[in-house]
């Protein structure tokens, strides 16, 4: 018999019941029992939900108050000795004062690093070690809820995460996680008895970090845990694998004396015949063939196809059908959507939807395809409307792709001839200051746009606001004496969204959240079709604003890089295609605000870094094509037509080529968090255009001095030529309030004016 099953299921809840319950506790509006009811009504709901839908064995532990790599670190007791933690059970308020950090009476300590979880949009807590770091069991979650779940009468089968990948994910210092192996195995070890004392025939460990690049070390690591882990317990142990291919790995995977191990036959469906050939005889193998990070409907015809062959070559009672990673990743449930195109809608399956997809396979598999035949009719109608749809299809776009050589895409001169006609041109001082963008996003002006949205405000009168408020940001740069302004961004409540809203091949939910971190969610918009930008859309904006000020206001674009990785992507063509069609709709807008006269264009790649594959192999590929929508969006620009870019809060020291090969006459960087290390780029890497390094951090409200900038300048100066150097904050100020915006702009304009006099004619 095949088993259907999946890895996890989200925990927010439809409505996000669990993002108001927390920000609620937070706020001292419930008490703690409150919370932990409402999260007992959202497990209990979730694995009824499973159950109903025809899941043979439900998740459990995939539930957390915060993240599942911080329960783990609970769990262990591997807790940083920064929170004062006495070494009993792991309360709620040192659980939070990891994830958020924590100010009251007497106490004031900083949150735990939060960091991306593979290559998805939600983050995780990245655990602490200390050189010599002990664990100590110091929580009863898993054993609770796996009983909570069996009170219910659900089959329930433990979740964790596996000991390699929660070391290998840490930091430690001094490095060598892996150090710590011996240690912590007992603890694993335990915990496994427990579960098993507590009745769980199976155990699941995530071992996600075999899809990464291991050197042998890491590799050896494997065996030998598992090797212990086998020892240690009766239960059955289950590993996953999600988020790309074993690869080099595979044999390593196959080699663990567990009873199942899980493979992501989405992201890496070519594993799947060598796993046949090579597995053991006594290990199941976990299939997911349902896409559990993107929101299409699955291909029941061709996912069945390849769980059959699967299945005559290692019998049934050696597979599961699954989804190829947890739940989590993707949105709840589609009939919650009301105002999606109904041909669209009918392309798509959100979390709800993917467990019928999964239970639909296995009753195909284990009754044949008789018993499914409306629902394979029914996909199989899905499949060819969306590939034959004009709706997604636009030969226009597809023929401009063609047209436009990607290698050839770019700026017309080399950058030295650029840069001159543009000092010409737009004649600013030595060590020029600007913004990267938003200005406060005050209460009052989230106040309208909800107002304008639910109809409250006419167009007309929510207009002249946001005019209002331009024309008063652009004068105060003016009297604080910035060189290059913005418009403030008034307009947008989103970087992406607001894109995404005027192009075409995008659609958007009402209800499409996902977790991104603790209590926050996105909503990413879905990219469907081929993308075209149908009429201007921030030409109006930026033409207002050049019109109040004889300084350069800056157009302001996000890039196709960036709007690629925060959207859910079409998979019906490779990624680079569509980040290629984003590229020239932006290119449109690009050329459109050069036109309209605007000197200087931002397009903005924050996600640039987060695009990275997982596997170092894959990187050169992914650079090339990033590399070349940036330069397709500034294609045919006059060389007098100033280019900048920002990128934020990443790792760019082993990217730093790709990003010069942007060839942005500017960009300006985050450095303020990590000044040191990216300076210590620039010695080693000469950047050829202009650069700003952010002189300040946007994220705290402090007010930094006018000497701490200087000496950043002056620091950057011996790297970088002071002729390339700009003066800005490290990124949009949407999240401040005006005082200190204000205080702090006034000393970075001071500053630059005394770097200015300091290296005049040097
Ligand atoms: N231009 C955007 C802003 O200033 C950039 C935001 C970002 O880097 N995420 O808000
Ligand atoms: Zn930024």
């Amino acid at each position: 018999m095949v088993l259907a099953t999946v890895l996890g299921f989200p925990r927010i809840g439809k409505q996000r019941e669990l993002k108001t319950a927390l920000e609620r506790y937070w706020k001292g509006k419930i008490g703690e029992s409150d919370l932990r009811n409402a999260a007992a009504d959202l497990r209990a709901e979730h694995w009824r939900q499973q159950k109903a839908a025809g899941l043979d064995v439900v998740p459990t532990g995939d539930f957390s108050f915060y993240d599942q790599m911080l329960d783990m670190t609970a769990l262990l007791g591997a807790i940083p000795p920064r929170y004062g933690w006495t070494g009993e059970g792991v309360d709620l308020a040192t659980f939070f004062a990891m994830a958020r950090g924590a100010q009251r009476e007497g106490v004031d300590v900083q949150a735990m690093e939060m960091t991306k979880w593979f290559d998805t949009n939600y983050h995780y807590i990245v655990p602490e070690f200390a050189h010599d770091q002990k664990f100590k069991i110091s929580s009863t979650k898993p054993v609770d809820e796996f009983l909570e779940a069996r009170r219910l009468g659900f089959n329930a089968r433990p979740v964790l995460i596996g000991p390699i990948t929660y070391l290998l994910l840490g930091k430690k210092e001094g490095g060598g996680n892996l150090a710590l192996l011996d240690t912590i195995l007992p603890a694993y070890a335990e915990i496994l008895q427990k579960l098993e004392q507590a009745g769980a025939a199976w155990i699941q460990l995530d071992e996600p970090a075999l899809v990464l690049d291991l050197d042998a070390a890491a590799r050896a690591a494997y065996a030998k845990a598992y090797a212990y882990l086998r020892q240690a317990t009766k239960a059955k142990l289950f590993v996953a694998t999600y988020f790309g291919a074993l690869g080099d790995n595979l044999d390593a995977a196959l080699a663990l004396p567990v009873d199942a191990l899980h493979l992501d036959l989405v992201r890496a469906p070519q594993q799947l015949d060598s796993a046949l050939d090579r597995a053991p005889t006594s290990l199941t193998l976990s299939l997911g063939v349902v896409d559990g990070r993107n929101v299409w409907r699955n291909d029941l015809g061709a996912s069945l196809r390849l769980l059959e062959t699967a299945a005559a070559r290692i019998g049934k009672d050696r597979v599961w059908v699954s989804a190829s990673c947890s739940l989590l990743h993707a949105p709840y449930d589609l009939d919650l959507e009301t105002t999606l195109d109904p041909e669209i809608k009918n392309w798509l399956a959100f979390a709800q939807q993917k467990l019928g997809e999964i239970t639909t396979l296995t009753r195909g598999l284990n009754e044949g395809r008789g018993a499914i035949a409306d629902a394979l009719d029914a996909s199989d109608a899905a499949v060819k409307s969306r590939a034959n749809s004009p709706r997604i299809h636009n030969p226009a776009v597809a023929a401009r792709l063609i047209e436009q050589p990607l290698a050839s895409a770019g700026r017309k001169s080399p950058f030295a001839t650029r840069s001159a006609l543009q000092k010409k041109r737009l004649g600013l001082p030595l060590f020029p200051t600007t913004t990267i963008g938003s200005f406060p996003q005050t209460a009052e002006v989230r106040k309208h746009r909800a107002d304008f949205k639910n109809g409250k405000v006419t167009p007309e009168a929510y207009d002249a606001f946001l005019k209002a408020e331009t024309q008063k940001v652009i004068r105060f740069q003016e009297d604080i004496g910035l060189d290059v302004l913005v418009h403030g961004e008034f307009e947008r409540s989103d970087m992406v969204e607001y894109f995404g809203e005027q192009f075409s091949g995008f659609a958007f939910t009402q209800n499409g959240w996902v977790q991104s971190y603790g209590s926050r969610c996105v909503k990413p918009p879905i990219i469907y079709g081929d993308v075209a930008r149908p009429r201007p859309i921030t030409v109006s904006w930026s033409r207002f604003a050049q019109s109040l000020t004889e300084k350069p206001v800056k157009g302001m674009l996000t890039g196709p890089v960036t709007i690629l990785q925060w959207s859910f992507v079409r998979d019906d063509q490779p990624r680079s295609v569509t980040a290629h069609q984003i590229a020239l709709a932006l290119q449109d807008e690009v050329l459109d605000l050069e036109k309209a006269g605007i000197r200087i264009i931002q397009i903005d790649e924050p996600a640039f870094r987060e695009g990275l594959p997982l596997r170092r192999a894959e990187w050169q590929a992914y650079l090339t094509w990033a590399a070349q929508a940036f330069r397709l969006a500034s294609t045919g620009l006059k060389d007098d037509t100033q280019i900048q870019t920002h990128m934020c809060y990443a790792e760019f020291n082993d990217i730093i080529a790709a990003i010069a090969s942007l060839d942005a006459d500017v960009i300006l960087i985050e450095t303020s968090r990590s000044q040191r290390k990216l300076l210590e780029i620039f010695t080693a890497f000469k950047y050829p255009n202009e650069i700003g390094p952010g002189v300040y951090d946007i994220h705290s409200p402090r007010v930094p001095s006018e000497e701490e900038m200087i000496a950043l300048l002056e620091k950057a100066s011996t790297r970088i030529a002071p002729a390339q150097l700009w003066v800005n904050p490290d990124c949009g100020l949407k999240t401040r309030e005006w005082p200190e915006t204000k205080a702090s702009l006034e000393k970075m304009v001071a500053a630059a004016r005394r770097m200015r006099e300091r290296h005049a004619g040097k």
